[in-house]
């Protein structure tokens, strides 16, 4: 065979990429493609923050073709058009993509399929590119998919995972016309603190963290100041890093730190295998509750206190201004701002879905939705009436408040955990401080929730 496409989705990287490595493997000649896809950004799913980071990445991915020999090419416009254009252009017989788990994912590679097939070429989709195991490979006797992770974990670590690939030494493009490649949007619409994106950069940080940061992961992952996790989602998100190569390495590295972050990778493939199950999880409960939640234009005051940092709870309040300086934030934070918003407001999870899905560098449907969905009760949580009290997490995984300290520099005037509980000061050192009264009562949020939820 003599041409064969490689489609780039979420696979950014030359490392342990089966759909490259059958292309070559194939044909004398590969088109890498990728298409920046009209009806993605007509979603809004094209937030600025992971616009910049997949400029780098497709900048990084041309650069490490073109050490090959080789260059991406890149359309813009509908992916099943673009795709069978080139195809056409380069009269290549296959198209080699990873598979995906959103509904979208699924309708859209089924309309290429049944498009290349009507022009006589065939479409190959590769497992476990974008996960470590492939979704619906695990099931329960009773079920499509795993509801519980403890169970899934039990099944997913005595998978034989595939040996990770090395990255191919040549790549021979035909001449096949392309789109210059996208640069990043304007400074002043993205965060300030944003992290580059790019399979070298992706390769570094992992092997940094091997090297100096996952023996004390298990001790350390909720360490909100200590910062000592990985922070190689959104190489995970853009497929800069693959999942596979990962579960090895950190196996490979060994230790209780590795084991616990391996399991952390585990948790992204079982939300993986939920969404492909139930693709409406995306948007719907997956197991509803009856909640009546207050709608953002009903809560309109609490939801832009939440949004901005000034609900008057400081480990809140920190950890939505990370989110707003570094488009990321610390798992822990988004634990206990989801607990906040949905279950202290009582606000719908899919406003602040919507508002994590904005910023995050790594904003991912599977795991975005279905960890909103985990901390509102209407997910895979087995309790879901848990509440995340802020003051109580704050002086247990911000100790002496150095978190807060950092992201609230109004508080950066006081020591030691009293940063936690700024309304317990009296007179003038109160009246001095410029920071909000808390937007509302933990018992009165409780109670109301307790209410929602028929648990009086
Ligand atoms: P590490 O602690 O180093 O973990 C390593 C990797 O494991 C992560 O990069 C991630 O891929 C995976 N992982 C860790 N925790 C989880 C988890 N709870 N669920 C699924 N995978 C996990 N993660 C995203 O990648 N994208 C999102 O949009 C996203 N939204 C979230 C929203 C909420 C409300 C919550 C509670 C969690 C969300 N997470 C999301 C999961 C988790 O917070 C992040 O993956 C993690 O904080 C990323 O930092 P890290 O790479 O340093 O993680």
């Amino acid at each position: 065979m003599n041409v064969s496409v490689v489609l780039f989705t979420a696979d950014l990287r030359v490392h342990d990429h089966p759909p490259l490595r059958a292309a070559l493997d194939g044909s004398r000649h590969v088109v890498p493609l990728f298409v920046r896809d009209r009806a993605v950004d007509g979603a809004g799913f094209a937030a600025p923050n992971r616009l910049a980071f997949l400029a780098d990445c497709l900048h990084g991915l041309d650069a490490e073709l073109r050490r090959r020999g080789g260059r991406l090419v890149v359309r813009g416009g509908d992916l099943v058009d673009q795709v069978c254009e080139v195809a056409r252009e380069a009269d290549a017989d296959e198209v080699h993509m990873a598979s995906d788990v959103s509904g979208f994912a699924h309708h859209r590679e089924e309309r290429l399929r049944r498009a290349l097939e009507a022009d006589g070429r065939r479409l190959h989709v590769h497992d476990t590119v974008t996960t470590a195991v492939t979704p619906g490979a695990l099931t329960p006797s009773s079920s499509d998919h795993f509801a519980v992770f403890t169970p899934y974990f039990r099944q997913w670590s005595g998978q034989r995972l595939r040996a990770p690939l090395g990255a191919p030494r040549t790549v021979r493009v035909p001449d096949v016309a392309s789109e210059e490649l996208p640069s990043r949007p304007a400074a002043a619409d993205l965060s300030a603190g944003l992290a580059p994106g790019g399979e070298a950069e992706g390769r570094k940080r992992l092997a940094a963290w091997l090297r100096s940061g996952v023996g004390a992961y298990e001790e350390r992952h909720d360490d909100l100041s200590g910062d000592a996790t990985s922070r190689l989602s959104p190489h995970l998100h853009f497929g800069t890093l693959s999942p596979v190569e990962l579960v090895h390495r950190a196996r490979g590295a060994g230790g209780p730190g590795a084991e616990a972050f391996v399991r952390q990778l585990a948790w992204r493939d079982f939300h993986r295998q939920v969404l492909a199950a139930r693709p409406a999880a995306a948007s719907s409960d997956y197991r509803t509750k009856h909640d009546r939640w207050r709608s953002e234009r009903s809560a309109r005051e609490d939801v832009e206190a939440w949004r901005e940092g000034r609900t008057g709870y400081p480990i809140v309040d920190a950890a939505m201004r990370q989110l707003l300086h570094e488009g990321w934030m610390h798992n822990r934070g988004r634990l206990l701002t989801a607990s906040f918003l949905t279950k202290t407001l009582y606000v719908d999870w899919r406003v602040g879905a919507r508002h994590f899905l904005r910023y995050l560098v790594d904003g991912d449907i599977a795991n975005n939705q279905l960890n909103w969905q985990w901390m509102a009760g209407t997910g895979t949580d087995t309790r879901p009436n848990r509440v995340l009290n802020p003051v109580t997490q704050a002086k247990r995984y911000d100790p002496d408040g150095a978190y807060v300290r950092r992201w609230v520099p109004e508080l950066a005037g006081l020591d030691g955990p009293a940063v936690h509980e700024p309304w317990k000061l009296q007179g003038p050192a109160r009246a001095a401080l410029d920071y909000p009264d808390p937007v509302v009562e933990l018992s009165e949020g409780l109670a109301r929730f307790k209410r929602a939820r028929g648990r009086e």
